[in-house]
């Protein structure tokens, strides 16, 4: 059976670790078509205006505080527009800020139905990769998420770092180090290898496993493999992860899927 689905990738300034032309080759292998549409805002080639309203928007949705969900987007701190700006234009890193997923994806649905209605349906999925940290209120707080499905998915690779836990022993270390006020500097050194960094090759690999389960989540509205060993799997650790999602293979039932 011939594949209808239309997978259109873009990029808002991920991490420069994160090589998509290779995650590209990667999905290509399961009969994808894909369109690597580039840097998401030259794409949709907003006017001035349109970049600062943009700006506004995002900058309304900076989670201060993680145990309070935000129905209602903040209002608008004038000193956030330029800095905000700045990130949507690459100039200035988006470290250190958190975003309310949901508000994201449906500030860039809004753009997206004005520039690409007819994309939005009939088998297009549209994929973002960001180095923003977004997250998803659940259980009474903020957690950082490395994928968000929906219209767009947004996939981040900041979230990849920041999200899944790391090893139980870190924690516990890192409390001990506290508790005795020594410095945590070294804390990174000892367990590298044992986690994402920013800035690690091994983003390029791993992330193909994210970008399947917001494919699969449009096609099954399932995102998540109950199989451990299969890449949809949903990992909670950073060991798993680097093991799971990093080799990427999908179990047998989910081959047929996306077979199918
Ligand atoms: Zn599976």
């Amino acid at each position: 059976m011939k594949n209808e689905t239309q997978v259109f990738i873009y990029s808002d300034y991920p991490s420069t670790s994160l090589n998509i032309d290779l995650v590209i080759e990667n999905l290509r292998q399961y009969g994808l078509h894909i369109e690597h549409r580039g840097n998401l805002i030259d794409f949709l080639s907003l006017s001035e205006e349109r970049l600062y309203n943009l700006a506004t928007d995002f900058s309304s949705t900076y989670i201060d505080d993680i145990s309070a969900p935000l129905d209602i987007i903040n209002p608008v701190d004038s000193s956030e527009i330029e800095p905000e700006i700045n990130r949507l234009l690459g100039r200035e890193n988006v470290r250190g800020k958190f975003y309310d997923g949901y508000w994201i994806q449906r500030i860039l649905y809004k753009l997206f139905s004005e520039k690409i209605n007819h994309e939005l349906n009939n088998g297009c999925i549209h994929l973002i990769f960001t180095a923003r940290l977004f997250g998803t209120f659940e259980d009474r707080r903020y957690h950082a998420r490395v994928v968000l499905m929906g219209v767009p998915s947004l996939i981040s690779t900041s979230g990849l770092v920041e999200a899944p836990a790391k090893p139980r022993e870190y924690y516990y270390v890192k409390g001990r180090l506290i508790q005795s006020d020594l410095g945590t500097s070294e804390l990174d050194n000892m367990y590298k290898g044992r986690f994402v960094e920013y800035d690690d090759p091994k983003i390029s690999s791993i992330l193909p496993s994210y970008a399947l389960q917001a494919i699969f989540y449009e096609i099954t509205t399932n995102a998540f493999c109950d199989n451990p060993q299969c890449c949809l799997s949903n990992s909670h650790w950073q060991e798993e992860v680097l093991k799971i999602q990093y080799e990427g293979v999908l179990c047998e039932r989910c081959k047929e899927i996306i077979r199918q």
